[in-house]
């Protein structure tokens, strides 16, 4: 019954008049780990509690491998479903020890078996030596993981995960956060995990779903989402977006960086083109004359900000490596790196 593919198929839901999860069709394949990402009550965790059965489905169909879950006729409860469950509060009895919070989930086994699933967990999650010891005593990261390990040694077929790194320590995040998408993988289980942080989900995720007011935007892999975005909103949600309008003439269209190709789209057509600050360079000669306004050091990179033009100058961004500080006043050139020039039509009115 194991590694099994989670199927939702076109599910909706609504409170009252908001409709939170907007025809939303989308599936996991064993051992792949999808992160929904969107901003803030966009739906994700809605459509997480549907998957889960935690939310009675009111419109589509859930499924796991070949067995329907929920559709009109068929309602499975959330705890015969056989789903991993990992919330962002750990959810753990506080009076029970670390090996009794993973063993709890565990029935309708021989205690032996019960026990070898247990140490399995335990061992996975690198959580042997603290198997008896209480969740009190343990730092935010190994409750974190005596989360996954409850969750993990049932064998589930499929694994929810609601921003189950958020309250950790950035430091401490990234570590278990690693140890955590190494282990579902290893357990070859369909996983499907809520971030907000776009980051994150670029880090763990095989394929990421990006959600907006209850609808999915986009799915496709990091990479597929970073440098194709479907449109302007997923593109800023994955980072800083420098934003022009412009209508397209002959084949390309007039920005404040010089002409950019916009291949395909009809002549008069009014469109935005999106440029990341990455994608700008910071040159000596060649490129458009610019005028530096103020650059911060923020760790790995530099932020420059650059006006051009005179008067109502137009501002920009450009993210460069390292610390580059070019004092306020200087004369620069920006060139562009277009693989990451996005043209679309504008979504919001001018
Ligand atoms: P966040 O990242 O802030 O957790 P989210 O993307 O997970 O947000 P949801 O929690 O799924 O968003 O909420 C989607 C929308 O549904 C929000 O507008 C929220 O206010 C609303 N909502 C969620 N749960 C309920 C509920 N039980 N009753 C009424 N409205 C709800």
């Amino acid at each position: 019954m194991q590694n099994q593919s989670l199927i939702l198929d076109h599910v909706s839901h609504r409170f009252g008049n908001l409709l939170a999860v907007d025809d939303v069709t989308l599936s996991v394949e064993p051992g792949e780990i999808v992160c929904l990402v969107g901003p803030s009550g966009c739906g994700k965790s809605t459509l997480l509690r549907v998957a889960a059965g935690l939310e009675a489905l009111q419109q589509g169909r859930v499924s796991i491998g070949d067995e329907i879950m929920a559709d009109g006729a068929v309602t499975v409860p959330p705890e015969q479903r056989n789903v991993g469950l990992v919330f962002q509060d750990y959810a753990l009895f506080p009076h029970l020890s670390v090996r009794d919070n993973i063993a709890f989930g565990l029935r309708d086994i021989s205690a032996a078996e019960k026990r070898q699933r247990t140490d399995q967990a335990l061992e996975r999650t690198g959580l042997a030596r603290w198997a008896d010891t209480f969740p009190h005593e343990l730092s935010g990261g190994q409750q974190q993981r005596v989360a996954l390990a409850r969750a993990i040694a049932p064998r589930p077929r499929v694994v929810l995960l609601d921003e189950p790194f958020s309250g950790l320590d950035a430091e401490l995040r990234h570590q278990v956060r690693d140890g955590a998408a190494a282990i579902l993988r290893e357990t070859g289980v369909a996983t499907l995990m809520v971030t907000h942080d776009s980051e994150e989900a670029m880090y763990m995720a095989d394929r990421i779903a990006v959600m907006r007011e209850g609808s999915l935007r986009q799915l496709g892999s990091p990479d597929d989402i970073y440098l194709h975005p479907a449109d302007a909103f997923v593109a800023a949600f994955f980072g800083d977006v420098n934003r022009f309008r412009g209508t397209v003439s002959g084949a390309g269209v007039e920005t404040p960086l010089g002409r950019v190709d916009t291949n395909g789209v009809a002549d008069g057509t009014e469109v935005e083109v999106l440029l990341r600050p990455e994608a700008l360079i910071l040159a000596d000669s060649d490129g458009t004359a610019a005028t530096v306004e103020s650059a911060r050091f923020v760790g790995r990179t530099s932020l420059i900000d650059v006006s051009i033009g005179d008067g109502a100058a137009i501002s920009v961004r450009i993210r460069v490596p390292g610390r580059q500080l070019p004092a306020p006043g200087t004369r620069v050139f920006v060139r562009r790196n277009d693989d990451q020039a996005f043209i679309f039509t504008p979504s919001v009115p001018k």
